[in-house]
């Protein structure tokens, strides 16, 4: 189950789309094929029925984003751009905007906002984003002394 490196492919501003491992594998290959997408997998057999896949070996999620960033480099400009949940691309809002029904320590903080209008869900700049910001400079860097 890769759920959780879905999210940080996401958090690193690529399009992800999550198949659950329930579904078939035929049908998953076909899908991956069709759209053009690039399946990333832990399946060795699946992995070799798409043509462009990506095989994860680890078990462990910094080891996980540490194969796929060799293989896909993230563009900076790109990061923290699509929602975790659904992939959607954010918008910047201002916090003053009273809809949005943000904590009022969040409109104190900060002016604006990262904003998913499908699931109404709100990201910005604390703690949780500089350790993901820490997180990718740390396995690029490891990448530029072990490549
Ligand atoms: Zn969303």
């Amino acid at each position: 189950m890769l759920g959780r490196l879905c999210r940080w492919i996401r958090i690193l501003g690529f399009s992800a789309e999550y198949v659950s491992g329930g579904d078939d594998d035929r049908i998953i290959a076909e899908k991956a094929e069709s759209s053009g997408l690039i399946l990333v997998t832990r399946d060795v057999l699946l992995s070799a029925r798409v043509k462009d896949s990506l095989l994860i070996h680890s078990l462990e999620i910094d080891g996980q984003l540490t194969e796929f960033m060799k293989r896909f480099h993230p563009v900076d400009s790109l990061m923290f751009t699509r929602c975790t949940v659904c992939n959607s691309h954010l918008r910047r809002v201002s916090t003053t905007d009273p809809a949005l029904k943000l904590p009022p320590m969040i409109r104190d903080r900060f002016r604006e906002v990262e904003w998913c209008n499908r699931c109404s869900k709100a990201y910005w700049e604390g703690t949780h984003y500089e350790q993901m910001k820490r997180k990718i400079s740390m396995i690029l860097e490891s990448e530029h002394a072990n490549p």
